[in-house]
């Protein structure tokens, strides 16, 4: 299957596929994105309501009092170590860039918790930038569908889509292996079953050996 077939396919399982993580701009982006780790999208959007609203911007955030940011975080798993780093980041982006949200992948990256992915998905869904963010979903859904090699790197990852989608696919194609990967294509126990990429996908030659 071309790459091409695969975006198709993919497309036919999940049109609406996009970013689950709510968020108004791109200083709440990078919160909900630290917010994220190790726990799910859903946990994030039922505490990022009640965080935004009591600190809207890094300015309130680099203010706070963090026994009162563990208190809406608490839902959350690591909430005191996510407390502590938001309150960072805020401090960060005050010190660094007059507390508005950088817009380059560099300068994302020098602050705290933001690594490329992060700093990727800030550039696809807040400042229109094409960027490819991969995540444990996209790695695993890729060398699956060998659009990469087992042994590649996450950049390895990120580099081969790059080369073999057009930059306007990148966006879709992201949350397209996002959806696939986490309601489909799962970890443990894939849902196979009338899977469009069956006959050729890496986890089945394996199970078949
Ligand atoms: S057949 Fe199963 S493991 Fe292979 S791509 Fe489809 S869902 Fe994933």
């Amino acid at each position: 299957m071309t790459p091409q077939e695969i975006y198709e396919n993919l497309y036919e399982l999940f049109p609406d596929a996009q970013c689950e993580l709510i968020h108004q701009n791109a200083f709440e982006m990078a919160i909900a994105v630290l917010l994220s780790a190790q726990t799910t999208d859903k946990s994030v959007n039922k505490v990022t309501p009640a965080l935004f609203a009591r600190y809207p911007n890094a300015k309130a955030l680099s203010e706070a009092d963090v026994t009162e940011v563990e208190g809406i975080l608490h839902s959350l798993g690591l909430y005191r170590n996510k407390a502590r780093n938001i309150i960072r980041l805020a401090n960060e982006l005050l010190e660094n860039f007059n507390g508005e949200m950088p817009q380059t992948r560099e300068k994302l990256m020098t602050l705290s918790g933001i690594g490329r992915k992060s700093a990727n998905v800030i550039l696809i869904e807040c400042f229109d930038t094409p960027a490819i963010p991969v995540d444990t979903h996209v790695e695993r859904v890729c060398k699956r569908l060998k659009l990469a090699k087992e042994a590649d790197s996450v950049l390895d990852v990120e580099r081969k889509l790059a080369r073999k989608y057009p930059k306007e696919q990148w966006r879709k194609m992201h949350h397209m292996l996002i959806f696939f990967g986490r309601y489909r294509c799962k970890s443990q126990h894939p849902l196979c079953e009338g899977c469009p990429f069956a006959a050729f996908c890496r986890y089945q030659k394996e199970k078949a050996k």
